[in-house]
């Protein structure tokens, strides 16, 4: 009998995108969640898999052309080319794009022929800024929204419920997805804060829980408990797709919520559990923020070892 495992998914390319010394959005960070999973025993309970490169038409998806072609034509050889005040270009910046995105269409297609558990995508740019036509906040594509429209568009589900925990608002999945009944959309994040958005959404399948500052466990599982679960349940996602940032830790330098390593276990389990009464268990995370080094190991390891242990 195949055992059938948590899937972590990565490439070499995603350490390429560097944009500057002092940007918090590094290579280090992929660093500090593989190191963290080798010495948590956890590295080799996993299926490793290279990330393929995303295709143009996957991520015409949820991104307007002009914006795709602009992407895919830049050269940059030297320096940095800047795209929005925080999100730059340099000469690794499209392998890693590429790959980040790839990982989730990857990751879906795992799920779907059963050939993983779960799956974890250790990849970077992140993407839940990035909104149809321009990159932002760190983001080049949108690797989750690519992944929730190859679930519906290339294997027809019906219902996918993607859930975002990073401690700002995943303001360009919701751009894409605000009018598409198909996809729950569920937020919690620290507002008033970057990037100013989330705190007036109003469709039913958009799920958003602004936490002040300073808020912490207690905070974060009241919502996930009061208005996540419950939208959840109600809608019987066929594939649970995760927005893990892990900025929302209390150590994170650019944000002021103070969650603790064990909420990302909690929340993790709670998410299992929906997905375990719904579709199978099927669930992909794939890295969004999270910029103190440790924390973001220690955060993430939590993250893989409840899906891990299922
Ligand atoms: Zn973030």
């Amino acid at each position: 009998m195949t055992v059938v495992q948590t899937a972590l998914i990565r490439h070499a390319d995603c350490a390429l995108h560097q944009m500057g010394d002092a940007h918090p959005e590094c290579p280090q960070r992929l660093d500090a969640i593989a190191d963290r999973l080798i010495s948590a025993g956890l590295d080799g309970l996993l299926m490793h898999h290279e990330a393929p490169q995303v295709t143009r038409a996957q991520l015409l998806r949820v991104h307007r052309p002009h914006y795709v072609d602009q992407v895919l034509a830049m050269n940059v050889t030297q320096g940095l080319v800047h795209l929005d005040p925080d999100t730059a270009m340099m000469a690794g910046t499209l392998p890693a794009a590429l790959r980040a995105a790839g990982a989730a269409v990857m990751g879906v297609d795992l799920l779907m022929a059963g050939q993983a558990a779960n799956v974890f995508c250790a990849v970077r740019p992140p993407g839940h800024h990035a909104v149809p036509d321009h990159a932002m906040g760190f983001c080049i594509f949108n690797n989750i929204a690519v992944a929730a429209a190859h679930a519906l568009e290339a294997h027809g589900l019906q219902r996918v419920a993607v859930v975002d925990f990073d401690v700002h608002h995943g303001n360009g999945t919701e751009d894409m997805f605000r009018d598409d009944p198909r996809v729950l959309l569920c937020q919690t994040f620290q507002h008033p804060f970057y990037p100013y958005q989330g705190s007036d959404s109003s469709n039913a399948h958009v799920v958003n829980v602004p936490l002040a500052a300073g808020s912490g466990s207690a905070e974060f599982r009241a919502a996930i408990e009061q208005h996540w679960l419950p939208a959840l349940e109600a809608f019987r996602p066929e594939m649970l797709l995760i927005s893990a940032g892990f900025d929302a830790h209390r150590d994170d330098p650019l944000a002021y919520l103070k969650l603790v390593d064990a909420d990302y276990a909690w929340v993790t389990r709670a998410l299992l559990a929906v997905a375990d009464r719904h579709c199978g268990g099927r669930v992909l995370s794939t890295l969004e923020g999270g910029y103190d080094l440790d924390a973001l190991g220690r955060a993430a390891g939590e993250h893989v070892r409840a899906l891990i242990e299922g």
